[in-house]
């Protein structure tokens, strides 16, 4: 079996955190045709589940909430200047969204951040767009979201984002914004879980979204076919320890959405500690399959190893960047 290609596949392919890996840990191991067949019926599972599924909100303070459900994590911002959010979810949620927004409060929709580029993430843009919201992201963002992403191997374009989906104001490293007595900074990662992360930073409220550069809990997903490598997140992990303190709340991309900086600590320890394991077999001369049957995450599989990135394809999202 040749799992180069396979892996190639699993990560070019649907790339987008929650896709790939449920076809892997489902099934095993597809050809490609066989994968592109059952990507396609994984996409419009998660959108199936996200058109049903309820949205939770978690209030947070200064008028910060999280909302739960549908994609990444998604925060809000409410106020007079008008309800901004951090992340668009998927747009088969809608309905739900539309309504966890308008309880929070009457402010209409004016601002939208991407905090990078993946579909779990964006998927929500146009119609937030058409809702009123005007979209900000770093300029690799909307690169990709301006672009047909070619997947050779499946044979398949994902298609751009309608024009009123792509984001309209774009950053290369910082943005500061001044919204609902909040300051809001933007601050883009150097390449971590793609290269084009970015941290949202409510600073009176001293909350701290940080992306898909930490997912709470679980085994996160890396993207190497834009730039995401496992020093890359462990270097943001170090970077988002050092944003925080002990009372600072932060947001991961996915996951338990409320966390703090002692779950984030475990995460980037965790990181560090298979990283370490997986380089020492790969400096041995095994080969991935090798590297995966000798279980150097076992320590830590039965905390992380229960979401759609099983221990398994995280070996490989490691091997791949020692
Ligand atoms: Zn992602």
């Amino acid at each position: 079996m040749e799992h180069s290609k396979r892996h190639f596949m699993s990560r070019r392919g649907f790339c987008l955190c929650c896709i790939s890996g449920a076809a892997i840990a489902a099934n095993g191991w597809l050809t490609p045709r066989e994968a592109f067949a059952e990507a396609r019926g994984i996409v419009s599972l998660i959108k199936d589940s996200a058109a049903t599924s309820p949205i939770v909100t978690h209030k947070l303070r200064n008028n910060v909430s999280v909302l739960e459900g549908s994609g990444g994590n998604v925060a809000v911002l409410t106020g007079p200047d008008g309800q901004v959010l951090i992340d668009a979810g998927i747009g088969v949620s809608r309905p739900q969204m539309a309504k966890a927004l308008a309880d929070l409060s009457a402010d209409p929709i004016t601002h939208l951040i991407n905090t990078h580029w993946h579909f779990d993430h964006t998927d929500g843009n146009t119609w937030l767009n058409l809702a009123g919201a005007k979209i900000i992201a770093q300029e690799n963002t909307r690169k990709y979201l301006s672009e047909v992403q070619r997947v050779e191997e499946w044979d398949y374009n994902f298609l751009p984002l309608p024009s009123g989906g792509i984001p309209s104001e774009v950053f290369a490293d910082e943005r500061n914004l001044r919204l609902n007595g909040l300051s809001i900074d933007l601050k883009r990662y150097r390449p971590a879980h793609t290269d084009s992360d970015i941290s949202v930073t409510f600073g009176e409220a001293d909350i701290l979204h940080v992306a898909d550069t930490f997912w709470n809990g679980i085994y996160p997903f890396i993207d190497y076919s834009t730039g995401g490598s496992i020093d890359g997140m462990i270097a943001a992990s170090d970077a988002n320890l050092a944003a925080a303190t002990d009372k600072t709340i932060i947001i991961p991309g996915h996951g338990k959405p409320v966390s703090n900086r002692a779950e984030l600590r475990e995460v980037r320890d965790m990181l560090v500690a298979i990283r370490e394991n997986v380089a020492a077999l790969k400096k041995q001369g095994r080969s991935k399959d090798e590297a995966v049957a000798a279980k150097p995450t076992a320590a830590f599989d039965a905390k992380f190893g229960n979401f759609v990135i099983d221990p398994g394809f995280f070996t490989r999202l490691v091997y791949e960047g020692v």
